[in-house]
This record gives structure tokens, sequence and C-alpha cells, in this order.
């Protein structure tokens, strides 16, 4: 689909190693981490490869929630309304055309600020969205 369709936007949601985790099974659950980092490095080589792609795609990947600590409550099986750090903090690996280098941003931005940064670089316009850009990542004023 990616290589034949061409779409403008994609959103891929990754099963494991959230369903590994739930089912309490650690190894399957580090084998999911391990293959879904591997399945991104696909989709960026292939962004980097693709004529239709090359230099002119974002990628964004993210997580669409966090899990517990080790020592709070059933540690990586579950996630949920916790305060844990585990549960509070999710990453954002950001690349594109638009986007700085090597950046490493420590700020605290929310969820909601992904969608709007993605608003932005399709000149999209949420009016009812709460979520802010994340400016810093661009290399200049868009
Ligand atoms: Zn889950
Ligand atoms: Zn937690």
């Amino acid at each position: 689909m990616l290589k034949t369709d061409h779409p403008n936007l994609v959103l891929i949601n990754f099963k494991e190693p959230d369903a590994s985790g739930h089912a309490n099974n650690w190894n399957a659950y580090l084998k999911g981490i391990k293959d879904t980092d591997a399945y991104a490095w696909e989709i960026w080589k292939l962004i980097k490869s693709d004529p239709f792609y090359k230099d002119n795609t974002t990628l964004f990947v993210t997580n669409d929630h966090g899990r517990h600590l080790d020592g709070v409550k059933d540690g990586f099986v579950n996630h949920g309304n916790c305060a844990c750090e585990g549960c509070q903090h999710i990453n954002l690996y950001a690349y594109g055309p638009d986007f700085k280098k090597n950046l490493i941003v420590k700020d605290t931005y929310y969820q909601k600020d992904v969608a709007a940064t993605t608003a932005k670089l399709l000149d999209l316009q949420m009016p009812h969205s709460e979520g802010k850009s994340i400016d810093v990542l661009f290399k200049k004023a868009k």
C-alpha cells in the first residue's frame, strides 16, 4: 500500500509490545519492542529510498501510552490513569525535511501537540484543537 498507493497521510498502530505486555509475557514483550523497532526502521528506509517520499515526507514514531515502571502496580503488564513516570512519559521521534537534525527536546509536550504539528505540516486548520505545534522541531518558522 505505501509503495503503490502513495497516501498523503498514514497512521500505523502496532499491536506490540502492548499486547504481550498485557499477556504478562516478558520475552514476547521484549520481542515486540525489537520487532516494532525493526518495522519503524523499514518504514524509515522506504521513505529514504522511494522517489515519491524521499525528501518530502515526515515520520513520527511515538507511543500512544506509557507503561508502569517496575514496582508500580503490576509493572510492565499494564498502564493507565496513573501518576508514575512510566505512564506519564512517552517518547517522540520526529524526522523530516522541515525538522532540525540531531535535536533532543526535553520540554514537556502532549500527544495533542503531535496532531497540531502534523496539521501545521499539512497546512490544515484545527480550530478546536488545544494542541500546540512543536515549533522547536522546525528548521525555520512555518
Ligand atoms: Zn494496553
Ligand atoms: Zn503507571
